[in-house]
């Protein structure tokens, strides 16, 4: 897809519903097109959107190994539920593996290396057998999101990216899942708006940002799926270069 088409048709997608977003990408790309998830609140409202109407749309997770238990709950009500399959991507390590490579609790010393080791180099895996990847970030979550757009060329990955939530506030978001009766982790009730590897996610307080509790303490907002990270102390483990591309957040 040339730059002027991605444009173009971000442009005319701008103000479509994410279920006819959803129904486009996967007329257009299938069966080479995929929505990763991190089983965030977004990403359940896209799984039953593409679950209810069968879309054609590749479901996949990047296990880290790392998730709460009540995620890994998650992932199995989903499945059930919509009946289908959310493949687990794996890291090319085991914990202990990486362990014994790069040291005890990796996470606390270079959380940017972790995430390029157990997010970004499985994503690129993956995404090296797709044209095009959904992800489910919304341009309120943070400020380097803010100018997403519906259809974009992801020039670190080299594919196509949508994402079909960009305008919807999280009001919206709360909004569709009662509506929908939706399933989302039980955690959310318990002061984690936003839910990542445990290590790395604590509980936010009241006024506090919702992704305030994400890698707490350091300036790192993203895992590096979407925008390489922004911590000052990024060692630019390749993020930044050219890959092949969630989020969970996200991958969402
Ligand atoms: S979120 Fe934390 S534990 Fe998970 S991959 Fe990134 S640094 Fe590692």
């Amino acid at each position: 897809m040339k730059p002027t088409e991605a444009d173009a048709l971000a442009n005319r997608l701008e103000h479509r519903p994410p279920e006819e977003i959803l129904a486009w990408a996967a007329d257009r790309f299938a069966p080479a097109i995929a929505f990763g998830t991190g089983f965030g609140r977004e990403g359940c409202v896209l799984i039953d959107i593409i679950g209810r109407a069968k879309l054609p749309v590749r479901l996949f997770t990047l296990d880290t190994g790392l998730f709460f238990e009540e995620t890994y709950a998650l992932w199995r009500t989903l499945e059930a539920r919509y009946d289908i399959t959310i493949e687990a991507i794996k890291p090319e390590l085991t914990l202990d593996e990486q362990q014994r490579a790069y040291g005890d609790e990796l996470w606390q010393r270079d959380p940017d290396l972790c995430c390029q080791l157990r997010k970004v180099v499985p994503l690129q895996r993956v995404l090296g057998s797709l044209d095009a990847w959904i992800s489910a970030i919304r341009r309120s979550q943070t400020e380097i999101r803010r100018n997403a757009r519906v259809v974009e060329l992801e020039p670190r990955f080299g594919r196509v990216k949508i994402n079909p939530l960009v305008r919807w506030s999280n009001a919206d978001i709360e909004r569709y899942i009662a509506e929908h009766d939706v399933p989302v982790n039980a955690l959310h009730e318990q002061g984690y708006p936003s839910i990542g590897c445990w290590p790395c996610t604590s509980r936010v307080l009241a006024g506090e940002d919702p992704r305030a509790g994400r890698w707490r303490g350091r300036q790192k907002t993203e895992c590096g799926l979407h925008f390489a990270p922004a911590s000052p102390t990024t060692h630019h483990h390749d993020v930044d270069e050219p890959l092949v591309a969630d989020g969970t957040g996200g991958i969402s």
